[in-house]
């Protein structure tokens, strides 16, 4: 079964005509397939609008959110919710193009676990978004170690079991198949069509691009260093305390063998520093293991609040009425 992820904010124009394109993609697949719409919190018509097609249809599924938690929330409730074995994700604005699914299912079904659209042609102003992304995609590029064209797209395919894994908050949405290498996950790229908006406006503007920039910097720690803190921060104590004690004992030798005065001498601050700073580390090496473990046995919370769904059972932790 396909289930294909659309978050929605304020798209009440768009989604009347995704939907009848989608559906007309999806009906040629001759699968099951399931249409996930997230309403992150929209203030115009989007769930009436939804509501309405979902009278008509159950493979259209709800989740509405009772305020807006962001693009992220809503691909990581719809991941929770997807009960196909592919994950398909992609905007409600018309910008993606529902005729390149069957290229990333073909993908998917070539062994790969996360396939990104690649959007070649995008249709979005230079210098607010285009540039931005060029420089942020350069950067995540070299520092994740997975090399696409394009982290910002959303038209992405991934085999449910990776999505499912994802802890998502924030604005992670940018780095998502980064993320999915903590699994080893196989990542690959294709090109994909992209439109300009054709109604509303984008949620996005240049303003983000710090966000971005900081955000990398803690992907990147949560891959490499989040699952075992202690051996980056432990690892440098120890460098450290090497160092110091090594210093101490050359100053040591010097003192009983050559019989010289080493109060005065500035490598002995050095060499204590050195030793201090060293313990330090390390025992902050163990300090933050023990975050990372209570982070991972306390993390039932969500990173948004289910108002109501339609034409799916909420989770048990979603439900609060
Ligand atoms: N979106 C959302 N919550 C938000 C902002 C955006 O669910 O807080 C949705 C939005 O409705 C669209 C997708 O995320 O379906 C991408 O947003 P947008 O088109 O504004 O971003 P852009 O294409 O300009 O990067
Ligand atoms: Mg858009």
């Amino acid at each position: 079964m396909i289930s294909v992820v659309i978050p929605a904010y304020n798209e009440e124009e768009s989604i009347p005509i995704l939907y009848r394109k989608l559906k007309e993609v999806l009906e040629k697949l001759g699968e099951d397939y399931e249409i996930l719409f997230v309403d992150d919190g929209s203030t115009d018509n989007t769930f009436a609008v939804l509501k309405e097609l979902a009278s008509q249809d159950e493979k259209l599924k709800i989740i509405r959110f009772r305020r807006n938690f962001g693009q992220t929330a809503a691909l990581y409730a719809g991941f929770q919710y997807a009960e196909g074995d592919i994950i398909i994700t992609m905007d409600a604005d018309l910008q993606n193009d529902p005729e390149d699914i069957p290229l990333l299912l073909q993908k998917v079904r070539e062994g790969y676990h996360v396939v990104s659209g690649w959007r070649k042609d995008r249709k979005d102003p230079f210098l607010s978004r285009r540039l931005p992304s060029m420089i942020a995609n350069w950067i995540i590029s070299k520092v994740t170690g997975v090399h696409l064209h394009d982290y910002g797209c959303t038209l992405k395919a991934y085999r449910a079991d990776i999505a499912k894994k994802l802890e998502l908050y924030g604005d992670m949405h940018r780095f998502l198949p980064a993320l999915t290498q903590r699994f080893g996950a196989k990542v690959t790229e294709v090109v994909v069509r992209h439109h300009p908006r054709r109604y509303g406006k984008s949620k996005y503007g240049i303003g983000r691009t710090v966000r971005v920039l900081l955000d990398i910097l803690l992907v990147k720690f949560l891959n490499d260093y989040m699952t075992k803190p202690l051996y980056v921060f432990g690892g440098i104590g120890l460098i450290l305390l090497t160092l110091g004690l090594l210093t101490l004992l050359y100053l040591f030798g010097v003192k009983i063998l050559a019989d010289e005065d080493i109060g005065r001498r500035p490598l002995l601050l050095l060499g204590v520093l050195l030793v201090l700073a060293g313990i330090q580390l390390a025992s902050t090496g163990i300090l933050a293991e023990m975050l990372v473990r209570i982070y991972y046995a306390g993390k039932g919370e969500k990173p948004y609040v289910v108002e109501e769904t339609i034409n799916v059972e909420p989770k048990s932790y979603d439900s609060y009425h």
